[in-house]
Parts: C-alpha cells; sequence; structure tokens
C-alpha cells in the first residue's frame, strides 16, 4: 500500500469500524463504568487495558481510541496521550521522564505557561532547568549534563517565531546523550505541517485547543510518543490522571477532517498579509517562518511542508499606552483575545521589555512594539482593509 497524502489520511484516520459501528463519524461512547458481562471478560479487559481494550473511562473509550488512532497514524508515533489542555500535556510529558535531582534543557522561546512550569513547579521538586537560545545548534552538546533528561524545543517559537535547527540539536543531543528524552512543543505546524518524529524527536506535543478543535470552543492536549518513550509516557500519564472527556475527544476527531483545508487557507492568507506587512513603512520585520527575514526561515523551508496563520511583526515605534489603545481597540474582523487556531482571526501586541521578561537567553533585538496575529478564514481583503486603517489610527 502507497503511503496516503496527508489530505487522504486526515479523512480516514481512526474511522476503523470499531469505532464508527457503521456511522461515518466515531461514536460518542461516554462512560466511567465499563461492564463486563463474564469473568472471563473482565480479564480480558484489564490484561488490555493500555492497548485499546475497554476497560474503564479513565483508561479512555471507543472515542478517545479512535482519536489515539488517529494522532498515532497522522504523526507517525507508537501512541498518543490525551490531556485536558495544550499547558497539561506540556507538563505531563515532561513530568514523565524526570525525577528529582535531574536536569531539563529548555529553548528560551517556549509558550510563556511552560517556562513558568520550569520556574514554578519542576524548581520544588529539585529539577533544574538550563536556558538555551533559540538559534542553538550542535553546540546544545555542551549544555548536556550526566543528569540532562529532558530537552524541549518549540518550533517556531512562541510570539517571536524563530524556527529551529531540530535535525542539528537532535544530532548532538543523541551523541551526548543517547538517552535524553527529545520533546517538541509542534502546535504551530498542527503535528502535520512539520513531522517531528520523524526528525528524531521522540514526543511531538500539541495543543490541540488551537488547530485540532479548529473552532475556539473546546480544550485539549495531545502528545505522541515513539516507541521508546510511549509505555512510560502512558502509564505516568494516567497514574496523573489525565484524561479528557469523549465529547472533547469527538471534537478533535472532527476537527481532523477539515484540517488540511483549513491550513491551506491560513496559510495562503498568512502569507498574503504578511508580505503586506513587510512592505509597509511602519514596519521593522515581520516574524512569518515563510518569509526570508523570519528568523530560522532556511530550517523551516528544509524542514516544514507549509505554515499555518500565526506570526507576528514588530512596528518601528514603541506605541504608548494610549496608542496602544488607540490602535487595538477598534479592529472591525481581529478580536483581541489568547489562544488562537480557530476560524477567526486575533491580534495581541506586546511591548519589547515584556517579552524580555520571557526570553531568559537571547532578550529581544528590538526595540518596537510586536503585534502577533492570527489570520483566520475571513476574504484577506477584508483583513487588508482593516490593518491599513490600524496603521492610519498610529500615523
Ligand atoms: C496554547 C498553547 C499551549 C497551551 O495549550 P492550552 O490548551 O491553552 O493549555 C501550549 N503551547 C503552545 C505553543 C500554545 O500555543
Amino acid at each position: 500500500m502507497t503511503k496516503k497524502k496527508i489530505e487522504t489520511a486526515l479523512i480516514a484516520a481512526g474511522r476503523a469500524k470499531k469505532f464508527t459501528q457503521g456511522s461515518v463519524n466515531s461514536v460518542i461512547q461516554r462512560a466511567s463504568s465499563l461492564v463486563f458481562d463474564t469473568v472471563a471478560d473482565k480479564k480480558r479487559a484489564t490484561a488490555g487495558r493500555a492497548s485499546g481494550e475497554l476497560f474503564y473511562g479513565r483508561r479512555g473509550t471507543l472515542t478517545h481510541f479512535s482519536l489515539q488512532e488517529a494522532m498515532t497514524e497522522l504523526e507517525g508515533g507508537a501512541g498518543c496521550a490525551l490531556y485536558p489542555c495544550g499547558a497539561a500535556a506540556v507538563a505531563n510529558a515532561i513530568l514523565a521522564f524526570v525525577a528529582a535531582g535531574d536536569n531539563v534543557l529548555m529553548s528560551g522561546s517556549v509558550y510563556e505557561p511552560t517556562q513558568d512550569f520550569c520556574t514554578k513547579i519542576l524548581s520544588k521538586m529539585n529539577v533544574t532547568t538550563t536556558w538555551f537560545d533559540h538559534s542553538i545548534g550542535t553546540e546544545i552538546a555542551e549544555l548536556v549534563q550526566p543528569n540532562t533528561k529532558v530537552v524541549f524545543l518549540e518550533s517556531p517559537g512562541s510570539i517571536t517565531m524563530e524556527v529551529q535547527d531540530v535535525p542539528a540539536i537532535v544530532a548532538a543531543v543523541r551523541s551526548k546523550a543517547p538517552e535524553a528524552i527529545i520533546m517538541l512543543d509542534n502546535t504551530w505546524a498542527a503535528g502535520i505541517l512539520f513531522r517531528a518524529l520523524d526528525f528524531g524527536v521522540d514526543i511531538s506535543i500539541q495543543a490541540g485547543t488551537k488547530y485540532l478543535i479548529g473552532h475556539s470552543d473546546a480544550m485539549i492536549g495531545t502528545a505522541v510518543a515513539n516507541e521508546r518513550c510511549w509505555a512510560q509516557l502512558r502509564e505516568n500519564s494516567y497514574l496523573m490522571g489525565q484524561m479528557v472527556d469523549a465529547d472533547t475527544a469527538y471534537m478533535a476527531s472532527r476537527g481532523l477532517r477539515t484540517l488540511a483545508v483549513r491550513l491551506r487557507q491560513h496559510e495562503e492568507s498568512s502569507i498574503r498579509i504578511a508580505n503586506w506587512l513587510a512592505e509597509r513603512p511602519e514596519v521593522a520585520v515581520v516574524n512569518h517562518p515563510a518569509l526570508p527575514q523570519c528568523k530560522g526561515h532556511l530550517f523551516w523551508k528544509r524542514d516544514f511542508t507549509g505554515s499555518s496563520g500565526l506570526f507576528s511583526f514588530v512596528l518601528k515605534q514603541k506605541l504608548s499606552p494610549q496608542q496602544l489603545a488607540d490602535y487595538l481597540d477598534p479592529f472591525e474582523h481581529f478580536s483581541m483575545a489568547y489562544s488562537w487556531g480557530g476560524y477567526e482571526s486575533l491580534i495581541l501586541a506586546n511591548q519589547p521589555e515584556e517579552l524580555a521578561e520571557i526570553r531568559p537567553v537571547a532578550g529581544v533585538d528590538f526595540s518596537g512594539t510586536l503585534v502577533r496575529l492570527h489570520i483566520g478564514l475571513e476574504n484577506v481583503d477584508d483583513l487588508l482593509d482593516d490593518l491599513a486603517a490600524g496603521f492610519k489610527r498610529i500615523s
């Protein structure tokens, strides 16, 4: 059988008859208790509880198994753990592999709550964090200590969008510490535009809240692990009580069916807007992985098969608090909100000193206000009109 193309794989994944039972989509099986008819059935369920036998709600139902099978296939892993949100996926993936006295190597441009998890939770467990510059390559080998258990990447980085040289990092870590577990927050690429496990990453983590759900109406986290990590990730997450309800798991599966077409539109529209911004006199730099001026653009070009709808740009000027309100408040199509990945466009601004606080190694190399956009599925011309009107308000 030839390998299915991604659009086809997204339609077919997780839709085996045992999950759909004659309908198109997987059934929604809501359950805490799963009932055994005989002693023999109970014994079989217990023996197979980690491999798709219906056992107890916390281990999942057919709805969860369908999504897990789909994610495992799509990201090319050995299994997929589900979590109530992306932050839980990040925290529990790390927790599954560290013990007191261990060290974690963490990219300096990861999502802020991931940083806070290190400084506020891991530190209490006597697990140390060493931060490294997002632009690191083979030099990461120098940071690997005998007690380094986890290396954590996020590419592109949060807000500032630096793409990392994952193959170089993986090769260097492997040669120095073959046992270290390499994890990557793969939310921006929705797990499919960057095939992290194919690049030697052990665990690909997603805030499925973003593109898998795709409609800003539910939260879920996923972590797809390779063969060597799957059992430990699965059992640790189980003991930490990590599960999501069947309805939300169903919504993530439903999101998969349209993921490729949504991403294609997010990509097309975001690149058009990024190129338009790059020509604007108000703009110092556009941090869109598909544009040459984005840090790590060549790694994106080499390793990714596309881009999604989230990027940022830096204004030449630093807006005053009043200018910031004048700029942001009147947008018609861009709402201000945390999160992203839904069908709607979003805008947020960060001042350079705010970003410097969450850039423990690199600091920031710009002095203007940074604006982060999520480009939704609206008509691009309407979005461009809205952005042009925004520039008028601060000129
Ligand atoms: C949103 C986000 C998370 C956290 O996901 P939640 O579902 O909000 O907990 C983690 N990593 C990245 C890169 C994110 O954008």
